[in-house]
């Protein structure tokens, strides 16, 4: 279990110049400040990281990228590579977001996706969840297949590298049709552990990082944090405004 909350921050398609995504994250920087329990990160679209990166660098809030792709150099029209990304000041990945799975990356690019990534010391957000949910509980085999399929090869020596979001498709955005509770999240987690201390030695795949992310925001971030135990929250709307996020880190801040 890791000791500090992980808050990230999912900026999507957000925002659309330079001067605001410098001042959201200026913003967000300032309130993040003397963070001590938590790991803040944002994950802005990378056309963005070397700005914010060159002008506003700081040790308690990282810079993370929403997606990587798996070659490092070459003929690969419109994709980012690893290398790209480290040199732009990216720490953390996203990889198998339901938005980037919905556009195409399928089970078998998100593990190579996240080798590669893994290769290159990124820490990595792996995004599961189901997108519709049934009363029998045989969603919680589409999260299991999610998991033993993106985490193929990949060494337990590195699960230092990697924190689970759990995010369930149905719940995310502003279109959600439901929410999800913070039982629901528990309930779901323990599954989630299950499954890697089947993939990993128990006893490493205990220490991963277990992330909710779908529609929190300050209204529900305590309730996941300290009901769901959950290790953080992937959040994205919510994100996008300074005082919810540095609200969301506050509160982050206090849970024990
Ligand atoms: C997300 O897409 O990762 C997400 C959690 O979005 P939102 O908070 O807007 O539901």
């Amino acid at each position: 279990m890791a000791t500090k909350k992980i808050i990230a921050g999912n900026w999507k398609m957000n925002p659309v110049s330079t001067k605001e995504a410098l001042a959201l994250y200026s913003g967000i920087k300032k309130n993040s400040a003397r963070l001590k329990q938590t790991t803040a990160v944002v994950f802005p679209p990378a056309v963005f990281l070397a700005t914010l990166r060159d002008k506003g660098v700081s040790i308690k809030l990282d810079l993370g990228a929403q997606n990587v792709f798996y070659e490092e150099i070459g003929a690969f029209t419109g994709q980012i590579s690893p290398l790209m990304l480290k040199n732009v000041g990216a720490k953390w990945v996203i990889i198998g977001h339901s938005e980037a799975r919905a556009s195409g990356d399928t089970d078998l690019e998100i593990n190579v996706k996240i080798l590669s990534a893994l290769k290159n010391g990124f820490k990595i957000i792996l995004c599961i969840g189901e997108k519709t949910r049934d009363a029998q509980g045989k969603y919680l085999a589409v999260l299991q297949e999610q998991l033993e399929k993106a985490l193929v090869n990949f060494p337990a020596k590195k699960l230092g590298q990697l924190a689970i979001a759990y995010e369930p498709v149905w719940a995310i955005g502003k279109d959600a049709t439901g929410v999800e509770t913070p039982d629901g999240f528990l309930h779901n987690s323990i599954v989630i552990k299950k499954t890697l201390s089947q993939i990993f030695d128990p006893k490493k795949a205990k220490t991963v990082p277990i992330l909710y992310g779908g529609s929190v925001g300050v209204k529900n971030a305590e309730s996941f944090l300290v009901a769901g135990h959950a290790d953080g929250l992937l959040v994205g709307r919510e994100s996008l405004d300074i005082a919810s996020f540095s609200e969301i880190l506050k509160i982050a801040e206090k849970v024990k």
